[in-house]
C-alpha cells in the first residue's frame, strides 16, 4: 500500500491485491501475478492504515476481481468509511455484468478501470490508465441505466 496520484483522482492509498491470470504482455506489475505474493493482512489492518493515510483508496494489483468475496468485503468497509473508492481490472465492464460473483464485487466502487493492458495501445498521455482499451466506468450509473457511463 502506499500514497500515489496516478490511480484516480486526487492523492490516493492504493491496495494491491495478489494474484492475476491475465498475463498482459507489458504488464507494469508482473511480480503481483502470484496469489501467494505480499503480505497477508486482515481487514482490520487494512482499515487502520486507510484512517491514518486519511485519503481515498483505490484496489488494484494483480487483479482485484481474482478475489471476488475479499474484494467485495473491503468495497464495502471502504464504503462504509466514507472513502471514494476505483478499482482496476483486467476483466472488461461486460465479462464482469455476466459474472454474479465479479458484478457482486463492484456494486459498492465508484469507478471500474477495465480491461487488460494491451501493449499496441499503450498511451502515456492518457489520464489514469495505460492503453486506450481500458474505460474509467461509473459503477453505480452504469448499473441504473444499463449503458455504460464513462468517468
Ligand atoms: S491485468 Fe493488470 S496486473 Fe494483470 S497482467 Fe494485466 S496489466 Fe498486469
Amino acid at each position: 500500500m502506499r500514497g500515489t496520484t496516478v490511480d484516480g483522482p486526487g492523492f490516493r492509498t492504493s491496495i494491491y491485491l495478489a494474484g492475476c491470470r491475465h498475463h498482459c504482455p507489458g504488464c507494469h506489475n508482473p511480480q503481483s501475478w502470484d496469489p501467494t505474493g505480499g503480505d497477508l493482512m486482515t481487514l482490520d489492518d487494512i482499515m487502520d492504515i486507510v484512517e491514518e493515510e486519511d485519503f481515498d483508496v483505490t484496489l488494484s494489483g494483480g487483479d482485484p476481481l481474482y478475489n471476488p468475496e475479499s474484494t467485495k468485503i473491503l468495497a464495502e468497509a471502504l464504503k462504509a468509511n466514507g472513502r471514494n473508492v476505483w478499482l482496476y481490472t483486467g476483466f472488461t465492464w461486460e465479462e464482469i455484468l455476466e459474472a454474479p460473483a465479479l458484478r457482486e464485487a463492484v456494486e459498492k466502487v465508484d469507478v471500474v478501470v477495465d480491461g487488460q493492458f494491451m501493449e499496441g495501445l499503450k498511451d502515456t498521455d492518457l489520464r489514469f490508465r495505460g492503453s486506450a482499451n481500458q474505460r474509467l466506468v461509473k459503477v453505480k450509473e452504469s448499473l441504473s441505466s444499463g449503458e455504460i457511463i464513462l468517468y
